[in-house]
């Protein structure tokens, strides 16, 4: 019965204000340009597997050495969603329990590391992330932190100037991984680096899983003692964490997610992602990722063609950062005009920014949620000539209003969940 009817006639019934909030969400979705570069829309087959009864059940522990009965059908998506992980990533041991990257990042240190040790990370300024040392975060209250930057002039990684930091600091661990770089990251080059001080490398690839999975950029897991990732953004499935290892570190990565930090795992959330590392084992997934870059560089290349400055000169991932500095706008403002516009990005530090994290001097964009609704180059035209607009008339409404009309327009020729 549950399975052959929509689960929402009965939400409908029992919480009509739910529903109509989700509603909103569901049109917000369809009805603007989602160009936030970690967010994404999973499948429907992954939505489904998400509203499942085996969120009901209780789990505690890895397949077929649970602290629960009645675990038979939860340990074949868990295994299943551990067999398809390692076949995607090449990796020796996967955990999917991780309820989110940041959840994967704390069990990757502690299975490593001892509270006190010193970690280095790229700064979040410099488009690293918060679980990679910042203060505010735990990797900043547990550990002692150095932080690496990119160069001023390429503002790109310089791994000599990041062997020579290494050699001085002499991290117990390296995490390597940004939320906001556009480069590729050269993981060789960060093992030679780690291996002159003894330093475990640590890779964070929540943003760039999907690229990874399809072979667009080079995996870490040959060089990484350990790799972390979120599989919701370019993987584009459930919200949610991964861990890869060797298998001669798999018993000390699967204590510290249990039970060294989490409790009950959502079975229903792995489920949902056996479904998504499925979907990213097919040719279309490789197709789709190729796509993202090409979409990600035309439009960047949209952007600079009208005088905005793209950090680094381009992209070679999903995303690309635009510093509005030069041009006597912060992301602030950019973000909100973008919004009114119906082009969803998000404000964002730039390399050597002056502007506070709540102001910024750059937005963040992204192509794989665009790219999943089947966007190609020719929109990628569009929606730069769009943003182009907005950016240049900030206070103008009634540009901002023609704006908005072409990108419903544009949402509407390429529909979302129908
Ligand atoms: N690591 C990186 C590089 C990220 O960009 C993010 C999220 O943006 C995370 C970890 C954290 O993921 P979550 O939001 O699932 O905790």
């Amino acid at each position: 019965m549950l399975y052959d009817e929509s689960l929402f006639h009965y939400l409908a019934e029992t919480d009509p204000e739910i529903m109509e909030a989700m509603q909103g969400e569901l049109d917000r979705q369809q009805g603007q340009l989602e160009m936030i570069a970690s967010e994404n829309f999973a499948s429907k087959a992954v939505l489904a597997a998400l509203s499942n009864p085996m969120q009901n059940k209780y789990a505690e522990g890895y397949p077929k050495k649970r602290y629960y009965g009645g675990c038979t059908y939860v340990d074949m998506a868990e295994h299943l969603a551990r067999e398809r992980a390692k076949e995607l990533f090449g990796a020796e041991h996967a955990n999917v329990q991780p309820h989110s990257g940041t959840q994967a990042n704390i069990s990757a240190y502690l299975a490593f590391i001892q509270p006190g040790d010193k970690i280095m990370g790229m700064s979040l300024s410099h488009g690293g992330h918060l679980s990679h040392g910042h203060p505010v975060n735990f990797s900043g209250m547990f550990f002692e932190v150095a932080h690496y930057e990119v160069d001023r002039q390429t503002r790109q990684l310089d791994y000599d100037a990041l062997e020579k930091q290494v050699l001085a600091e002499k991290p117990k661990l390296l995490v390597a991984g940004a939320s906001a770089y556009p480069r590729i990251i050269d993981f060789p080059r960060l093992r030679e680096i780690c291996d002159r001080v003894g330093a475990v490398l640590m890779v964070d690839i929540a943003h760039i899983a999907g690229l990874v999975a399809a072979g667009i950029h080079p995996s870490p897991v040959p060089y990484a003692d350990v790799v972390t990732s979120t599989t919701h953004k370019t993987l584009r499935g459930p919200r949610g964490g991964l861990i890869l290892c060797p298998e001669r570190f798999a018993k000390a990565v699967d204590k510290f997610n249990f039970p060294g930090t989490q409790g009950g795992p959502f079975m229903h959330v792995i489920a949902a992602k056996a479904v998504c590392f499925k979907e990213a084992m097919t040719e279309e997934f490789k197709a789709y990722q190729r796509q993202i870059v090409a979409n990600a560089r035309k439009l960047a290349a949209v952007l600079m063609e009208s005088g905005f400055d793209v950090v680094s000169g381009g992209t070679d991932t999903h995303l690309f950062l635009v510093d509005l500095s030069g041009r006597s706008l912060t992301g602030k403002v950019a973000e909100k005009a973008l919004e009114k516009a119906g082009i969803t990005v998000n404000k964002n530090t730039v390399p050597f920014d002056e502007q506070s994290p709540f102001v910024t001097s750059g937005i963040r964009v992204g192509t794989p949620a665009l790219t999943t609704r089947g966007m190609k180059e020719p929109e990628m035209e569009e929606v730069g000539t769009l943003m182009v607009k907005v950016l240049e008339h900030i206070e103008d409404d009634a540009v901002i209003a023609e704006v908005r009309e072409a990108t419903s327009d544009l949402a509407r020729r390429f529909p979302l969940y129908e």
